[in-house]
């Protein structure tokens, strides 16, 4: 039984502080969803707990079994058992999928043996071509491929933690299905604490969350169980927004500048 404990934990982008204190708690084998108007900090949540270096950490902390994930490099987070889906996932011309996932390993202690075949199973359970793997990750993948291949990624890693930024998003039905039974296979066999940042009920009907949190302007304002993500259904954030008393729903970075050189007479 693991606990990744994220605690009082405050970012800025760009100069903006995005995340503004924020506790969530997950252990092996739960589902914990996170959802939240746009803008509100998910994503940003996401690349902090990554280490992403654009992302300055104010303060607070984020553990897996009480061992400090803040202020290590993104690959000593991944060895610690930390997976981060991208909302985005980047292309990486030149690198095929066999190549990153076996350094990973090898990062880790494990020797890559038979890494081929468990790609092309894995590859096979998730519903993307063996073709793929041939490829650079995620060359000219469209979105539903990509997000197929976060989640053969992450059976193949078998970290103890995952953070799924929107892995339901561009995946048409049965995408959806295939994804989220293999996650909900690996929360059931193999334990795998899952945060999945979504804004649709629908994943969460296949994935069963054990809790769901909301999250607006960088703070979980409110987590229940799934009759929460029901609830946000009938009311949407903003009704939501209303009943706590909550007036900002999104972080806004300050205002641009206004372009002196509209001025007539420029
Ligand atoms: P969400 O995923 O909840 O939609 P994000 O975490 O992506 O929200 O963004 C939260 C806020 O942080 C937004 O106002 C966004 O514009 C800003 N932001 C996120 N990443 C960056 C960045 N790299 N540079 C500047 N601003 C950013
Ligand atoms: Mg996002």
């Amino acid at each position: 039984m693991s606990v990744l404990r994220i605690e009082g934990l405050r970012a800025a982008v760009a100069g903006t502080e995005i995340l503004r204190g924020v506790d969530l708690e997950v252990r092996s084998g739960e589902v914990h969803a996170l959802m939240g108007p746009n803008g509100s900090g998910k994503s940003t949540l996401a690349h902090t707990l990554m280490g992403r270096d654009d992302y300055e950490v104010l303060s607070g902390s984020v553990t897996i079994d009480g061992e400090e994930l803040l202020g290590r490099p993104t690959w000593q987070r991944a060895v610690r058992g930390l997976f981060v889906a991208m909302q985005y996932p980047v292309e990486v011309p030149g690198v095929r999928l066999e190549e990153l996932v076996g350094t990973a390993l090898r990062v880790r202690g494990q020797a890559p043996d038979g890494l081929r075949e468990r790609l092309a199973a894995e590859a096979e359970r998730v519903g993307m071509g063996e073709r793929f793997l041939q490829r650079g990750v995620n060359v000219e993948f469209s979105g539903g491929e990509k997000k197929r291949n976060e989640t053969l990624q992450l059976a193949v890693l078998e970290p103890r933690f995952a953070v799924l930024d929107e892995i339901d998003s561009g995946l048409d039905v049965d995408a959806l299905r295939d994804v989220s039974r293999r996650i909900e296979a690996m929360t059931a066999e193999d334990g795998l604490g899952v945060l999945a940042i979504t804004h649709y009920a629908r994943l969460l009907t296949e994935l069963r969350p054990d809790r769901v949190h909301v999250l607006m302007a960088g703070r979980v304002v409110a987590s229940g169980g799934p009759e929460l993500a029901e609830t946000l259904e009938r009311t949407g954030y903003e009704g939501l927004a209303a009943e706590l008393g909550i007036e900002t729903l999104a972080v806004t970075p300050p205002e641009e500048p206004a372009d002196p050189f509209a001025e007539p007479g420029f």
